[in-house]
């Protein structure tokens, strides 16, 4: 499986959301991949967060879910070398 693949599946994987085979794909995939191992954790852990602030029989809304994982996304993407686009012409 792909990084980018992983990553989006990564909140059902933490929801344990997906299918017994996907999900033993995902983890074989992190023990070996540590940025996207690295983001699960912070996924996690951002979850975790956006759910203690609720109570145990509320959820909390799905738009706070999406934004925490998009804002998550963002910052691996930004802080991965080599991702940033290149404007520069190179002649
Ligand atoms: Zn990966």
């Amino acid at each position: 499986m792909r990084c980018s693949r992983i990553r989006r599946c990564l909140s059902e994987y933490i929801d344990g959301a997906l299918d017994v085979r996907t999900a033993a794909m995902i983890a074989e995939h992190l023990a070996v991949c540590a940025q996207c191992c690295s983001l699960c954790d912070t996924l996690e852990k951002t979850l975790f967060l956006a759910r203690s602030w609720y109570c145990e029989e509320c959820e909390p809304p799905g738009w706070i879910v999406r934004r925490a994982y998009c804002a998550v996304r963002v910052h691996y993407k930004a802080a991965r070398p080599g991702t940033a686009r290149r404007r520069r012409k190179t002649r």
